[in-house]
């Protein structure tokens, strides 16, 4: 006899529990690993609905336990290694054990998937079976499609999924996955905003107080419609906030019947390119060797994207699945433009527009093997293929490849244990390795393969560094330097595009008061606020809230405001006021709102409808374009000056990307690059594209200031609404934690803090941090430490109106 754990429910995840049922003897053939069954629960035993996550035999248990009432799959609807990689996760990443499980599941609510069985092909004749399958067959061919368990009630066999197996392998019946409610769920709320509102007007009509509906509102700049759920997801609001906005008359609420496949648009066939000798080196190097990590560091525009297209088929040929990784789906056209423009309907793009029933069909056909591909974000490595011979992770230094919700994990470290498990490779790919990254090609963890040419055989653009404070010396106060001004003159009067690159939208820095010193800052966060021209209103770039300009200093009353610091927005303004003839474009996230605005832009560009890009990290990566000829960064200091111990190697591959937009073509490129700082080693460094030497100044310091990938790093984050109970929860917690340190001797743990977190309050939640340091050998014994405080003995710290965050290896420390 053998008992199961099952995961449950998943409203409660604050309770992190397995459950441990009996499994009854007629079900013994059914309950596997990773099937959903339905448990008796509570003390009135409320059939409920679970997922086994562990078998065990009866030696182990000496308790009572209830019996399993159904099986409700005949298959594993989560595959065995994926239970494990999720067990994985849960110790790693310290989430509960539910949220470890989250993204295997299918999109949706895994409660609503249902088996149904429909007539095979060989479905004719019943003669040669037995009994007990003809009573199977004949169910199945009157009804056309019969629900699993319904056929399992008629049955009451004790080898029905025996019988199913059988019948399925020779092709009588089939079994497919489909989602219960679908006559409702096909139906989907789409919000349609009313465009004779003009958006001041309806900040107007909204007013002060309903701060949601302000936040719903600014949705809807630049888009006229968006998914009911997906608002409620991204605002956490309900479906009332939105009914009192269609009372005011500002949008309309619509049901909508969604289409089973997403149109798509014509993708053009992408022929396949003869890789030249350095490519072939990097792809034989990959196909045999035996360590199955590699990183191909190659320069931008050496052709990595061939090299992945080219592993690819070589899978599809060896009947193998692959995944490609990619920052962000929705930036990123050209590469997904080429997968599918080779590889045609084998592949399957996951993107977070898709409506649930959408994802839900993907999902599905994936684990069925209809796509043999996949190209997505980061939540696309966990794809249920069954034969898994491939990840390719593009752009791997990006920051998105690591989550910032629970389960909070690495995608780089996940996809290593992935292959681990399913035997596959992993290739990552960059212009700029991360530090960790590099560090594990050094130790010999990963193979190490260089791009160092262009593929089209031209040469990186030579970057010229302008230092801002001569300018200013010179006399000259606009936002560009004489040689940038020059060289614009000169990129527009050969009919070439300029791409014009700041990290900061908006149109000033922050505003303060000339005579007093008092500094415009969000009412919600300790940010000071950006001021946008277009609006007239001053926001906060962490939680979207927006004040209107005050005329005179609200602490002093005085009329002398300054500004400080410039965005995209001014830029653009400048480029207009100077060059009145040329087609100006800005990219930036307050420009574009959905992937359409996205490709729209890259349309025009590509059909020189623009002379001169200015945008955002939203330009940065991924973009093709041979007219390119000039790239001016602004102000490349923009990021160094953060207080986060990753801001050089962000400034570094920030300048390296942008920078190698340009000169794509046949026309050599050329980078003005403007600072305040140009002898910091990330500028100077990424100037001559010096990558080796960046990174042995950067691994020097992270070593000496005990950083990774010398020390591994957590952080403990506290927040709420109320101070005081943040910081005494946080301080006694932490002397709670020092304790357990000190019990180990773990004499390689640094713990800096508790401190108020550098961003000390966002959205209106105070946040107070420790930071732990701690040689990666003592990493399980301080997860242990951590997750005995935090989250084991939660129930302990000092006031109840908390919530904790934890983060491994975080990707960022503010
Ligand atoms: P990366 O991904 O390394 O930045 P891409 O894959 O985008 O580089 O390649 C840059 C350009 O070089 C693309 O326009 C691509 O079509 C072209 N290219 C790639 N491989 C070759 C090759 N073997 N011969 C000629 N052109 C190539
Ligand atoms: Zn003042
Ligand atoms: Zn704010």
């Amino acid at each position: 006899m053998g008992f199961a754990e099952i995961i449950i429910d998943h409203k409660s995840s604050s309770v992190d529990k397995r459950f441990t049922y009996n499994i009854p003897s007629d079900l013994e053939n059914q309950a596997k690993l990773g099937v959903r069954v339905v448990v008796p629960f509570g003390r009135y035993n409320k059939p409920i609905m679970g997922i086994i996550v562990e078998m065990k035999d009866d030696s182990s248990i000496s308790y009572k336990t209830k019996d399993i009432i159904q099986v409700l799959d005949d298959k594993p609807l989560i595959s065995e290694k994926k239970i494990i990689l999720a067990n994985w996760i849960k110790e790693e990443y310290l989430c509960t054990g539910y949220e470890s499980m989250q993204p295997m599941l299918p999109p949706g609510d895994f409660r609503d998937i249902t088996t149904m069985v429909v007539p095979g092909e060989s479905l004719n004749n019943f003669n040669n079976h037995s009994e007990e399958e003809k009573i199977i067959l004949s169910e199945v061919s009157n009804a056309s499609k019969i629900e699993y368990t319904e056929l399992q009630n008629i049955c009451q066999n004790k080898d029905f999924n025996k019988l199913i197996s059988s019948l399925e392998e020779e092709g009588s019946i089939k079994l497919v996955l489909d989602i219960r409610k679908t006559s409702t769920s096909r139906v989907e709320k789409i919000v349609i905003r009313n465009q004779t509102v003009s958006f001041d007007k309806g900040v107007e009509i909204i007013g002060n107080s309903a701060k949601k509906q302000l936040k719903i509102w600014t949705l809807f700049k630049g888009t006229n419609e968006i998914a009911a759920n997906e608002i409620l997801k991204q605002l956490n609001t309900s479906l009332s906030v939105l009914k009192a906005m269609e009372t005011k008359n500002l949008v309309l609420i619509e049901n909508r019947i969604v289409n089973e496949t997403p149109v798509s648009k014509d993708i053009p066939e992408y022929l396949k390119i003869e890789l030249n000798t350095d490519q072939k080196r990097v792809y034989e190097g990959i196909c045999h060797s035996n360590n199955n990590i590699s990183l191909i560091h190659g320069i931008t525009g050496s052709g990595k994207t061939e090299i992945y297209l080219q592993l690819v088929e070589d899978m599809l040929r060896n009947g193998k699945d692959s995944i490609i990784l990619v920052p962000e789906i929705s930036l990123t056209p050209q590469t997904i433009d080429r997968f599918v423009g080779r590889f045609g309907n084998q592949v399957a793009i996951l993107h977070s527009k898709l409506t649930q029933l959408e994802r839900f069909d993907q999902w599905r056909r994936i684990k069925t093997g209809e796509y043999k591909i996949v190209v997505g974000a980061r939540s696309a490595l966990f794809a249920p293929f069954n034969n898994l011979g491939l990840i390719v992770i593009d752009e791997e230094h990006e920051n998105t490849y690591k989550s910032s919700n629970n389960p909070k994990y690495d995608t780089i470290d996940v996809a290593i244990r992935i292959s681990e498990l399913e035997n596959s490779k992993l290739v990552l790919g960059t212009a700029t390795p991360s530090i960790e990254t590099y560090y594990r090609t050094e130790i010999g963890e990963y193979s190490l393969y260089e791009l160092q040419n262009r593929a089209t055989r031209n040469s990186l653009p030579s970057i010229n560094v302008v230092d801002m404070r001569d300018e200013l010396q010179e006399g000259n106060r606009s936002i560009f330097s004489k040689i940038l001004y020059q060289e614009m003159v000169n990129a527009l009067d050969n009919g070439n595009q300029i791409i014009l690159f700041l990290n900061k939208r908006g149109y000033t820095g922050f505003i303060t008061c000339r005579s007093c010193g008092y500094v415009s800052k969000c009412d919600n966060c300790d940010i000071s606020l950006t001021y946008h021209k277009s609006t007239n209103r001053l926001r906060c770039h962490y939680c979207g809230d927006t004040h209107t300009l005050p005329s005179s200093c609200p602490a002093c009353g005085s009329n002398y405001f300054k500004s400080f610091g410039i965005g995209t927005e001014r830029v653009e303004e400048e480029v207009r006021k100077l060059f009145p003839d040329a087609k100006t474009l800005r990219m930036d996230s307050d420009m574009i709102k959905s992937r359409e605005d996205y490709e729209k832009a890259l349309d025009s560009m590509k059909n020189n409808e623009v002379d001169i890009l200015v945008g955002t990290q939203m330009i940065s990566k991924g973009l093709d374009f041979p007219r390119v000829t000039l790239v001016g960064i602004i102000a490349a200091d923009t990021t160094l000056n953060l207080p986060d111990f990753r801001s050089p190697e962000r400034t570094f591959q920030l300048v390296t990307q942008v920078a190698g937009r340009a000169g794509r073509g046949d026309i050599a490129g050329n980078v003005i690059l403007q600072t305040y700082n140009p002898d910091h080693y990330s500028i100077t460094t990424a100037m001559t594209n010096d990558y080796k030497l960046f990174y042995s100044n950067e691994s020097q310091l992270r070593k000496e200031f005990g950083y990774p990938p010398y020390k591994g790093i957590a952080t403990v984050t506290l927040f709420g609404k109320n101070q005081l109970h943040v910081k005494e929860s946080m301080e006694e917690s932490a002397l709670e934690l020092q304790k357990h340190i000190k019990n180990e001797k773990l004499v390689s743990i640094d713990v800096l803090g508790p401190n108020p977190a550098p961003l000390e309050r966002i959205n209106n939640n105070y946040r107070w941090q420790i930071l732990l340091k701690f040689g990666y050998n003592d990493s399980k014994l301080i997860k242990n430490i951590i997750n005995r405080v935090y989250n084991k003995d939660k129930g302990k710290i000092k006031h109840d109106d908390i919530k904790i965050s934890i983060d491994i290896n975080p990707s960022s420390i503010l």
